[in-house]
């Protein structure tokens, strides 16, 4: 039987917006030693801007614009939304004669009669395309045009306001430590780490890789301290599934990471991590 407390504890989380699905979630919650979270959606807004078109081989902005645009066409990705924004104009399915997207690299289209890829450094190296290696602050999405390196993209998006805060607070709590987990490059990635004051990261990893490294600090914790990781869930289900505590953002976060969550965050801010240890801490005083 479950304590009576929990209930309690339960519910004063939902009445802050934290939604526990079990009482066993909010004792793993209490002992909490070890989070992860992911990047994109998570701990920045996921509202991505175009700010930069950088052109080469001939191409202008327009036209790298446009093609990307349409080989984007079927993604939901935040690239993709923020590409598309930018383009602005309606865009003609009917063109659109192949479209794939390749997980944590991009998408490749064919576009009539023209090949367009748009990505990362991964994928023009998976289809074998020379392209310059950028330092720029935010994400770049690569555009190649029949196997011609067309330019690049860059795209931005901000930190919540919250998210140096809920470190702090989970610093303060006794959290040994707090990291990220991302599928996005390695220079906006230590940017980001750095603002928000974060122990340590890993970038560039594909979906399979987060479920590796949560594995790794599983192998290597103590029987009673537990593993939180909180996504987004676009791509992020299989990692919340596997971590000791699975927490999901309830806004923005999609429906199989918030099914498969053990506990979901319903306004998206981090610091409710902190505050719901705080909870799950003082209904563990309660109850035992
Ligand atoms: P995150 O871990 O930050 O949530 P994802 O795993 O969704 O990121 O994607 C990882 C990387 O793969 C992105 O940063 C981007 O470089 C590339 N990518 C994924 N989907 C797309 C897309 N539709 N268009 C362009 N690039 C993409
Ligand atoms: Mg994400």
């Amino acid at each position: 039987s479950i304590p009576l407390g929990y209930f309690g504890g339960i519910g004063k989380a939902a009445r802050e917006g934290i939604l526990v699905k079990g009482s066993n979630f909010l004792d793993a919650l209490s002992k909490a030693t070890i989070v992860a979270f992911d990047k994109t959606g998570t701990l920045t807004k996921g509202v991505f801007k175009v700010t930069k078109i950088e052109t080469r081989n001939g191409f202008n902005e327009e036209e790298i614009l446009r093609f990307a645009a349409l080989a984007e066409a079927h993604s939901n990705h935040p690239i993709a939304r923020a590409i598309k924004e930018a383009y602005g104009e309606k865009i003609n399915e009917a063109q659109i004669k192949e479209h794939e997207e390749i997980a944590g690299h991009g998408v490749r289209a064919r576009i009539d009669g023209t090949e367009i890829l748009v990505g990362n450094d991964r994928l023009l190296h998976r289809f074998d395309v020379e392209h310059d290696t950028c330092h720029v602050k935010g994400t770049v999405a690569h555009v190649v045009v029949n196997g011609k390196y067309a330019g690049y993209i860059v795209i931005s998006d901000e930190i919540k306001e919250d998210a140096p805060k809920a470190v702090r607070e989970l610093k303060r709590l006794g959290v040994k430590k707090v990291i990220m987990v991302t599928g996005d490059g390695r220079d906006v990635a230590e940017e980001i780490a750095k603002q928000i004051g974060l122990d340590d990261f890993h970038a560039e990893l594909l979906p399979e890789d987060k479920v590796k490294i949560i594995e790794k600090l599983e192998g290597e914790k103590k029987d009673e301290e537990k593993i939180v990781f909180v996504g987004d869930g676009i791509n992020d289900a299989p990692v919340i599934a596997r971590a000791d505590v699975g927490v999901a953002m309830g806004a923005l976060g999609s429906d199989a990471a918030i099914e498969t969550a053990d506990i979901i965050i319903m306004d998206d801010k981090p610091s409710k991590l902190p505050r719901g240890i705080r909870i799950a801490r003082k209904t563990r005083r309660i109850v035992w």
